[in-house]
Order: C-alpha cells, then structure tokens, then sequence
C-alpha cells in the first residue's frame, strides 16, 4: 500500500470505527469525540496492521487484552465523566482506556498489577502527550488510598464483588463501573452510586450490559 492510499484507508476504518459506536448506542459526543481522538492502534501490538479499527477485543501483552472499543465506549459512558473529575482505574492493561478517560476527566490513576504493562502503558501515554495520567504498578484491590478520593472508579477486570476498599475510595455521589461475575461464568457491566443517607452510606447498583472479561487478581503479578 502507498503511504497516501494507507492514510485513506486509516481514515475509512476510523469514520467506520465512530459510525460502528454510534449506530450501537454511544450518544455522548464527548464520549464520541475522545474516542475519535485516542489512536487506538498506538496501544495494540502490531499497530493498524492488527485489525485497531475493528470493534474487536485484542491480544495484548501478559496473557492480557484490550477491550473491545464498543464496550471502551459504553463503559466510559456510563461513568459520566466530567472535566474536573478525578479518575481511578483498576486494570491499566495497553492504557486505551486510561487515554480514554484522560480526554474527559482532570486527572487519571491507573493501577496495573503485571509491571511490563504498566511500564509500557506509561511510556506510551508519556508519548501520547496523556500528561494527566499516573500508572501505578501494584495490587488495584486496596485502590490508592494516597490519592483518594475519587469522583469515578472504573475497574477493566471481572470480580464476583466490588472491591469493598474501592467503594470507600468514592466520593458521595461517586459512581463505579465494572464488570460484575465469575470467572468463566456470566458476567455483567454494573454501575455502583454511592450515596450518603441519615442511616450510613447506600450503594445502589445497577446492572447493565452482559460481558466477558479477564479476572481481577489479587497481589502483584510474579511473572514479569
Ligand atoms: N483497560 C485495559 C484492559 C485491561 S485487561 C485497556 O484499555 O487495555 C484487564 C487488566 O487488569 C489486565 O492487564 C490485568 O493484568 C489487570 N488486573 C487484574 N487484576 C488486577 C489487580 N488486582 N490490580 C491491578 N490490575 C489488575
């Protein structure tokens, strides 16, 4: 392919990539709009060359994957990010999601717990220009007690329950998306709100689309 005829294809697969979120059910044009701007194919191994445009989930480093964009998408959605909001996420994985959030939110934590993908998520992102982002590499269970509290949780890994250290971290009125389930059984998206009441804090918890995720772990990744 000639450079100029791989730029318009770059840019077919891109306009295919929006219309493809849009025609499912993404409306948020802030959403939209960061999707359209995180290059997706900068945090997939082989680049544009492995399928970054299709609504796919990839193969990444560590046994590990990148989520399919559609449900990039709809996750982050779901979160209601605003610009002064300060983000956690468990699962940094490629740090697609992490760039995500970075285009809607003030600041990103993201917690990894294999340290060649937390290293080479934050050189990526360090290159993206992603400058509001921190990856952490350790155990996402506790959360960041340091940096809490948090306006938005987002966790990438499926657990059976909400890390209970992770609903401490919210602020009032706090929301916290993740995919709820066992391991190799069914599993779905779940948004938690935390509220305060005259009685103590209420988590309501809302239970959303039917997904399939890598397990969250605890304790750090031995293997590298
Ligand atoms: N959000 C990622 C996809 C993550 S896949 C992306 O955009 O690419 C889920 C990730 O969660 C994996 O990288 C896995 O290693 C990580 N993970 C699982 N349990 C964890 C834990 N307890 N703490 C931190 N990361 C964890």
């Amino acid at each position: 392919m000639t450079n100029e005829s791989a730029h318009q294809q770059h840019d077919v697969d891109k306009a295919g990539f929006l219309l493809t979120l849009r025609q499912r059910g993404i409306g948020d044009q802030a959403v939209l709009r960061a999707m359209e701007q995180v290059a997706r194919a900068t945090f997939v191994p082989g680049g544009a060359s492995a399928g970054a445009h299709a609504d796919q989930a990839l193969p990444i480093a560590c046994g590990q994957t990148i989520s399919q964009p559609y449900v990039v998408a709809y996750m982050t959605e779901r979160l209601a990010v605003k610009p002064h909001h300060r983000v956690l996420e468990i699962g940094t994985g490629s740090g697609y999601q992490a760039a995500v959030l970075a285009k809607l939110a003030r600041e990103v934590v993201s917690i990894e717990r294999y340290r060649t993908l937390a290293d080479q998520a934050r050189e990526r992102l360090a290159a993206g220009g992603y400058g509001n982002v921190e990856v952490i590499f350790g155990d996402g269970m506790g959360g960041c007690p340091d940096r809490a509290p948090f306006d938005r949780i987002i966790v990438t890994a499926a657990a059976e329950e909400a890390p209970p250290a992770l609903i401490e971290q919210l602020t009032d009125d706090g929301i916290m998306i993740m995919p709820r389930g066992p391991h190799n059984g069914p599993q779905h998206i779940v948004k938690l709100t935390k509220r305060q009441t005259p009685d103590g804090v209420v988590v309501d918890e809302e239970k959303l689309i039917a997904v399939r995720f890598v397990p969250l772990l605890a304790g750090q990744a031995r293997e590298l």
